[in-house]
């Protein structure tokens, strides 16, 4: 679908009205040259003078016509970012609302196209804005639909509830630690995750680079005085190493890390049940691993078969009561709406599974198809379901939860999501991950360490933000892991520096 804008001259507009785009059609190309070909055209007029004043006019090929205006004081801004930011977000609206009359496809989270829309609540929240002024401003200047703020608040209230202080966590740091290696690979995947076997070799040298990570940044947050929230084990597979490697992770963790006792949460992903054993749940155990992952991805077993997962739909039940009866007693599930074949059918199958179990968490994601995966260079050969089937498994999904007594307590968007709807990790009350709001809502420093690990500083004064990766194969990690060390140490010292410290 190419589209003509024509009235804006700002090329900033271009990369927001082309997000927007997205949400309605697979394909999608905005345009600003009259002589080229293009499927409609949008004509917007810009007034900013005392008031902001937008209006959007799109014809299409049949020559009909849809209209949209939107007016506004100006607001005063500081900046001329902040005022870039007022106009844009006025040019949206029309642009949204323009669009929607024309397809008839209703946008539930409105001109929001980011990642994180709970962090916009927050942000409120933390400026002082009144509850009910704030969901004012998302539904009519974010055009955001009541359902969606109320999931919002729903979440924010819960995050709140499990992580009082969360507002005041940028002094200290939560720590991601990247196992590369899986039994198999998955068709949906882009992680960094690569089949272990006949690899001992370079599990050998990533897990030395590893401890060396471990050790130095541990250091260096002694010498600091920081404390360290929440540690997560994610991958790959954390579990597909072997328990006396996990064992000597975890001793490296307890021996490196300051006041491990103090870590509010330690999960590991367990994902795939083919790894997991009695031995390895011994060793989650003997560390106090509170949290670990199972996850089913889908009860239906062709399912699994197409998309490259090597184990049963009886291997997740069976490894999951074997963790229950080893003493885990905070599992995550995740289940994923939209896998290849699946439709209402295959997705209440798996709900009505899951209540068998009653996990103390159940994240429910929507399957995107990202760039990397072997889905998205094939998508002709995987059938998926269309937009309505997949918004109502995620109805489903939400009447389940609630009737289970499950709390959503996170949530976020992708991009290229089927349906343009967010992934959703529910939970039973006080079970939440308290490492996947902190990761979410980006309210302190996640440092990665390991493969594909990668690293967030928030500034404490600022909340500026700086990313740092490290690299996704192995064998650039084990090259050069105390360089990208040596890297990380650096930044970290410059935010967590007096000079730079909050007053
Ligand atoms: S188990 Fe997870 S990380 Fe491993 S290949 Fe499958 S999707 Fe990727």
């Amino acid at each position: 679908m190419r589209i003509l804008i024509t009235g804006l001259e700002d090329e900033r507009f271009n990369r927001p009205l082309q997000l927007i785009a997205n949400l309605f059609f697979e394909e999608s190309e905005i345009i600003a040259a009259a002589d080229e070909h293009h499927d409609f055209q949008i004509k917007f007029e810009l007034n900013v003078q005392d008031k902001l004043a937008v209006t959007a006019e799109l014809q299409d090929s049949d020559e009909k016509v849809f209209r949209s205006a939107y007016e506004q004081d100006l607001l005063p801004a500081e900046t001329e970012k902040e005022r870039f930011k007022q106009v844009k977000n006025a040019v949206s609206h029309v642009y949204l609302t323009v669009l929607q009359e024309f397809t008839d496809i209703r946008q539930k989270w409105g001109i929001l196209t980011g990642v994180r829309p709970t962090k916009l609540l927050h942000k409120k929240n933390q400026e002082g804005v009144p509850m009910e002024q704030a969901h004012q401003q998302l539904r009519e200047e974010y055009l955001i639909t009541d359902e969606k703020i109320q999931l919002m608040q729903q979440i924010v209230d819960r995050q709140l509830a499990v992580v009082p202080d969360l507002y005041s966590l940028k002094k200290e740091v939560s720590i991601y630690i990247g196992i590369p290696f899986c039994p198999t690979k998955c068709a949906y995947c882009t992680f960094p995750a690569y089949a272990i076997n006949g690899r001992q070799g370079s599990v050998d040298s990533f897990l030395g680079g590893l401890h060396y990570e471990m050790r130095k940044m541990g250091e260096w947050l002694r010498e600091a005085g920081i404390r360290i929230t929440t540690v997560y084990y994610g991958g790959g597979t954390p579990t597909s190493i072997t328990a006396e490697e996990m064992d000597m992770l975890y001793e490296e963790m307890y021996s490196s890390f300051p006041d491990v006792d103090k870590i509010r949460e330690i999960t590991v992903e367990a994902g795939r049940p083919d790894t997991i054993t009695p031995e390895k749940l011994e060793i989650l155990k003997k560390w106090n691993i509170d949290r670990i992952s199972i996850n089913p991805q889908s009860y239906t077993q062709e399912t699994l078969k197409a998309i490259g997962r090597h184990h049963t739909v009886t291997e997740t039940v069976d490894k999951f009561h074997l963790a229950r009866e080893l003493g885990m007693n905070n599992i995550n599930m995740d289940l994923i709406i939209g896998l290849p074949g699946e439709g209402l059918q295959e997705f209440s199958h798996s709900l009505a599974e899951t209540e068998k179990l009653m996990p103390e968490s159940l994240t429910v994601h929507t399957l995107s198809f990202k760039r990397a995966s072997e889905m998205t260079k094939n998508k002709n050969k995987y059938k998926v379901a269309g937009r309505d089937e997949v918004e109502k498994m995620m109805e489903l999904a939400q009447d389940w939860t609630i009737n289970h007594g499950y709390v959503p307590y996170y949530l976020y968007r992708q991009k290229n999501i089927l349906g343009n709807l967010e992934n959703v990790g529910y939970s039973l009350p006080n079970q939440e991950s308290i490492y996947n709001i902190m990761i979410m809502e980006e309210m302190q420093t996640i440092l990665g360490l390991g493969c594909g690990a990668s690293s967030k500083f928030i500034h404490p004064a600022t909340g500026k933000i700086t990313h740092f990766a490290n690299p996704k194969d192995p064998k650039s990690y084990n090259e050069g892991y105390e360089d990208y060390t040596e890297k990380k140490i650096k930044i970290l010292e410059e935010i967590f520096s007096e000079k730079a410290a909050p007053a």
